[in-house]
């Protein structure tokens, strides 16, 4: 049986004020999820923050990126050594925001999720399509492509701690979700190519789905087998409407 993780991937938003009062209200409402894993990803700046607010409670969290490289002259960057200094849990790696507005391709994708375990961090490796790859008919192969980058850089045991999020582009912010049968029959493609290398991997793996999830979509989606939680961006921002989303991946188990 798999925990359902939600995990809150706050983007490039909130201010100090509005970041305190969204871990406030996320932690005063944890209490009623008793099965789920709950995490956030908020910008580097307020992760100590968050270290400083969720520390002692069951709530881990994460960064958004890191650096491909370890430490040095990189202006800008944040290394994965120094996400696990501030007590962070997961890391986001390949985005699709990160692809496309930053050209992160599958090769640097699979290096930063070789660096983030390195580091001792749990990487939630993004991986999706696009709405022109959707009506192409090349989902399978674009997921395929993304999640093999992983396994041949780093061999299929790297998945096995770690975490999947589909996130297909077309439904990221846009308001447009994947139906739960689509979304499900991609997840459930996804398990199968892992478990093509290693059935036991697969059948531990977390894949979250992630694009325009709410609180009243959540609950459909959360029911499908393949589906392990969410990664969710918008609804992230309002504890009330994130808290939602948990009780629905809660209720699924
Ligand atoms: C995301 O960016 O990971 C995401 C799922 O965003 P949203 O929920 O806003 O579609």
């Amino acid at each position: 049986m798999r925990q359902p993780l939600v995990a809150g991937n706050w983007k490039m938003n909130g201010a100090l004020e509005s970041v305190r009062e969204l871990l406030s209200g996320i932690k005063a409402g944890i209490g009623d999820i008793k099965k789920c894993e709950v995490a956030v990803c908020p910008p580097y700046v307020f992760i100590p923050l968050a270290q400083a607010e969720l520390s002692g409670t069951s709530i881990p969290w994460g960064g958004q990126n890191l650096s491909a490289e370890q430490s040095g002259a990189f202006t800008g960057e944040v290394a994965g050594s120094m996400l696990t200094d501030f007590g962070c849990t997961y890391v986001i790696v390949g985005h699709s925001e990160r692809r496309t507005l930053y050209g992160e391709d599958d090769a640097l994708v699979a290096h930063k999720h070789a660096v983030a375990r390195a580091a001792g961090l749990k990487p939630i490796l993004c991986i999706g399509e696009t709405l022109e790859e959707r009506e192409k008919g090349v989902t399978e192969d674009v997921v395929a492509r993304q999640v093999d980058a992983v396994v041949t850089a780093s061999g299929v045991e790297s998945l096995g701690d770690g975490v999947i999020a589909y996130e297909p582009v077309w439904a990221i912010g846009t308001g447009r979700t994947a139906t739960p049968e689509q979304a499900q029959e991609v997840h459930a493609f996804i398990r199968k190519r892992v478990a093509e290398s290693n059935a036991d991997v697969a059948s531990k793996l977390r894949i979250l789905y992630g694009g325009s999830m709410k609180p009243d979509n959540a609950a459909e989606l959360m029911v499908k087998s393949d589906i392990d939680g969410g990664l969710i961006g918008g609804a992230s921002l309002k504890a009330a409407d994130f808290l939602g989303i948990c009780k629905a991946a809660d209720d699924s188990v």
